[in-house]
């Protein structure tokens, strides 16, 4: 959308309050992001009735979920653009600046497949999302996704493989792949081994260093993935793999294809093919059903699969959802304890391998340099914005600053931890 609004000549502000035009993007598949989205349109409404913008326009998931229910939800909204009419923002902002009417731009079921290249990016530069498909065809019981987002469709290999040599090209030297499902690249265009494919031509990319692999569905990690994964030197040893929950009878109420059997041999499997590998998973609590004995047996999958990195979320009943109609529906509190119980384990997880990392050498990327000259970056085992990171100082003084720049791969010495982050000392 950015690239799109600039190549018509609008001048883009990081600033909303200095806009003409505000293009909020909305999140909205669970409570919590919708509300999170109704707060910055509510906020954006609020400046225009003082003047300060003219017009508010909504993009993305919600009014995708919502369609035109969303101009009752919040009065003042101008325009509603679904995930389809993505590539006409910049001529329906246009008409926006010119009509008085709210205007709808919705398609009921987005099928477009994007080309993104040409982006203009809002991460840092020497890293990059690239999205190797649109929408899901799983049907976990609890999720809206593939309402929202419709079917599995492959971006084709072409363009993925264009748009990745143009972020290279601009700089970019870590892109990490996405996907609702990204073991699922392919599959749709009847190509075997899509994602194994995919990343061995990426591999070939001579400006790229580190390939990440997020959300990699467990059931389609096969053995040919695995072996891509282990041999490459690009692919870095981290994957993040959402695991939903491991009791089999909550499993199957959330319509997933694993068991825990299946669960732990992968787990196994990947660790005995990279013993260096950083795992990162999603958990759900308080699932319809979830007893405390099913609570506990997570639990104990947790402490033994020594997850470096952990997302937990209260399992919300989504309208439209399978689960949302589901008999024995967990409370609140008991949701909120368990959540907290979980993420506590996983904190001493966490620290206990932090502390275990003092002395080891890691080669890590700087991402930031910041007014005081203190840099982070991360290493493998550390993905932007969700993980833990590195926080970087020269050998010697404390006040000495690290003198890598953004983008730089240095060598480092772990020397300390704070809370998740670990403190490394280049060498
Ligand atoms: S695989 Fe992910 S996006 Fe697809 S239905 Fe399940 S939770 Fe939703």
């Amino acid at each position: 959308m950015l690239a799109e609004i600039a190549q018509a000549g609008f001048l883009i502000s990081s600033e909303p309050d200095t806009a003409d035009v505000v293009v909020i993007n909305t999140c909205g598949f669970i409570a919590p992001a919708k509300a999170e989205s109704l707060e910055a349109i509510k906020h954006a409404v609020d400046r225009k009735c003082s003047g300060d913008i003219k017009k508010v326009i909504v993009a993305g998931c919600l009014p995708q979920r919502e369609g035109q229910q969303l101009f009752g939800q919040v009065d003042g909204i101008d325009a509603v653009v679904g995930l389809g009419q993505r590539d006409n923002i910049a001529r329906i902002i246009k008409k926006t600046l010119s009509c008085g009417q709210p205007t709808a731009y919705l398609d009921r079921s987005p099928q477009a497949i994007h080309d993104d290249r040409t982006r203009l990016l809002i991460t840092p530069g020497h890293w990059a999302y690239l999205r190797i498909s649109e929408g899901c065809n799983h049907r976990c019981s609890f999720c809206t996704i593939p309402v929202i987002r419709g079917r599995f469709r492959s971006k084709p290999r072409e363009l993925v493989l264009a748009e990745a040599a143009e972020l290279v090209s601009a700089g970019a030297v870590e892109l990490i792949i996405i996907a609702q499902d990204s073991t699922y690249y392919g599959r749709d265009l009847k190509i075997r081994n899509g994602l194994a494919g995919l990343v061995s031509e990426l591999e070939k990319s001579a400006g790229l260093s580190w390939i990440r692999l997020m959300y990699l569905y467990p059931a389609g990690i096969d053995d040919k993935l695995i072996e891509t994964i282990a041999e490459s030197e690009k692919i870095v040893h981290y994957l993040d793999i959402p695991i939903q929950h491991v009791n089999n009878k909550i499993l199957k109420a959330m319509h997933r294809p694993d068991t825990k059997d299946q669960l732990r041999r992968l787990i196994e499997k990947l660790r005995c093919a990279m013993p260096d590998i950083a795992m990162r998973t999603t958990i759900i609590v308080g699932f319809p059903g979830e007893s405390d004995r099913h609570f506990a047996e997570l639990l104990d999958f947790v402490k033994w699969a020594q997850f470096d990195a952990l997302g937990c979320f209260k399992f919300y009943a989504e309208s439209g959802t399978v689960a949302a109609q589901m008999t024995g529906q967990v409370p609140e509190k008991v949701k909120q304890q368990r959540l907290q119980e979980l993420m506590l384990n996983q904190q001493k997880i966490a620290f206990a391998k932090n502390k275990n990392r003092i002395g080891s050498k890691l080669t890590c990327l700087v991402d930031s340099v910041d007014s005081n000259r203190l840099s982070r970056g991360r290493f493998y085992g550390q993905a932007p914005h969700i993980d833990s990171l590195c926080i970087i100082k020269s050998r010697g003084l404390p006040t000495e600053k690290c003198s890598a720049k953004p983008g730089e791969f240095i060598n480092t010495k772990v020397v300390g931890t704070k809370d998740y982050d670990l403190l490394v000392e280049q060498i």
